[in-house]
């Protein structure tokens, strides 16, 4: 049995006119004879309203209503879309994500799968059924709506896909492909044709919002035959693959910016075995990621620490930090909220020198201080100022000549 998941995002059923336009796409792939499973995000917009809602109650809503609070949105598109498709005359049933048993941990507002009862789903696609599943949640063992994080619906469709073995999964969205930088950006960017799995995790991890970074794990992990496409028109979009070995020879793949970041700078730190432990600790008790991490030698027995995190956990950082001030009585804790991240990304980079040299000549050139670096073996991440992000975006797409 041929199985098709398509996931199909905010803007792509954003009013009642999409969702009929969808509802005829996924109609003309239905008479290609696929078995199609369907996952839909919240209408856009909707699942911010949602959440501004709560915050007009409180600036920390407990998890468990968070959740179900936030799930509602795909309620509302998987049920529209299911009555399109009925109304066409078309068999096609929706289901929230406890009715097709998305089994998650407790980890309410970022829960893990941990499982997928499939036997539902092929049981409906035996049946000539066309599955919609909501995306972005599950439920956990007692029974408690979960949601897996912003952007969730990517990993409700890939875990399907890698769940019921598809032959193909296709994430459609309002751009028509991964490009070598954000076009909103960079003006001269391009759509990639391939793309390894490596590439595109490090480039979720660095701000491209294409996928969420949990689904290209899975994507990754599973193999799962990934395609990023438009919903708006038939053009090919970009694949996902295992390796390029020939591909173009090029070094650098993409340009990154991520301009939701925010730095905290610990200063006076005694420097002792658990510090880092009593430090990043609590921070992860709160599951707050924590991304570029940068220690100085000890003078006089303390440290300066600073390391990044993403703004939307900047306040609760900020928090956790002060907590701290109980026993390190005198340390000194300053923030700094202006801040992007410029990354670029490559496979050839492995095996590639100076790319880093010339990153820096290039921000160098331009004037552009960088405050932090990190690497891994495909990327190299500079943190400057928020106001240089565009310059240095540009600068560096057309200087590794990717336009
Ligand atoms: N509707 C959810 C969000 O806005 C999930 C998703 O779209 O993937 O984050
Ligand atoms: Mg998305």
């Amino acid at each position: 049995m041929k199985i098709l998941v398509q996931k199909y995002g905010g803007t792509s059923v954003g009013s009642i006119e999409r969702i009929e336009n969808i509802a005829k796409r996924i109609i003309r792939h239905k008479k290609k004879g696929d078995n199609l499973v369907v996952v839909v995000s919240a209408m856009s917009g909707e699942t911010n309203r949602l959440i501004a809602l709560a915050h007009e109650i409180t600036d920390c809503p407990d998890p468990l209503h968070y959740d179900m609070l936030f799930s509602a949105g795909e309620q509302v598109s998987v049920a529209l879309l299911a009555i399109a498709l009925l109304k066409k005359g078309i068999k096609a049933r929706a289901f929230l994500g406890y009715q097709v048993h998305i089994i998650t941990d407790k980890t309410y507002k970022k829960a893990r799968i941990k499982l997928i009862e499939k036997e539902k789903i092929t049981k409906e696609l035996h049946q000539g059924t066309i599955v919609i599943v909501a995306g972005c949640q599950g439920v956990d063992e007692d029974g408690n709506i979960t949601t897996l994080g912003r952007g969730g619906s990517d990993t409700t469709a890939i875990a399907l896909a890698a769940a019921l073995k598809a032959d193909a999964c296709e994430i459609y969205t309002d751009v028509d492909g991964v490009y070598t930088a954000d076009p909103r950006i960079v003006p001269a960017a391009k759509k990639i044709h391939k793309l390894t799995f490596d590439e595109m995790l490090e480039m979720a991890s660095l701000g491209a919002k294409v996928l969420q970074i949990r689904s290209c794990e899975l994507a990754k992990k599973y193999r799962v035959p990934l395609s990023v496409r438009s919903s708006f028109n038939n053009v090919t979009g970009t694949f996902l693959v295992d390796e390029v070995k020939k591909m173009e020879e090029r070094v650098i793949s993409a340009v990154c910016v991520d301009k939701d970041q925010a730095r905290f700078t610990l200063s006076g730190l005694p420097f002792e075995p658990d510090m880092m432990e009593k430090v990043f600790g609590p921070l992860t008790e709160r599951t707050i990621v924590i991304d570029m991490i940068v220690q100085n030698p000890p003078v006089n027995n303390t440290i300066n620490l600073s390391f990044t995190v993403s703004q939307a956990d900047y306040k609760e950082t900020k928090k956790v930090l002060e907590s701290l001030k109980t026993y390190y009585k005198t340390i000194h804790i300053s923030d700094e909220q202006k801040i992007a991240k410029v990354s670029i990304v490559g496979v050839g980079m492995v095996s590639q020198s100076g790319v880093a040299y010339t990153m820096f000549h290039i921000l160098g050139t331009h004037d552009i201080p960088i405050k932090m670096i990190s690497t891994s073996e495909i990327k190299i991440s500079c943190i400057i100022d928020r106001a240089q992000a565009e310059v240095a975006a540009n600068a560096l797409h057309a200087g590794f000549q990717l336009g």
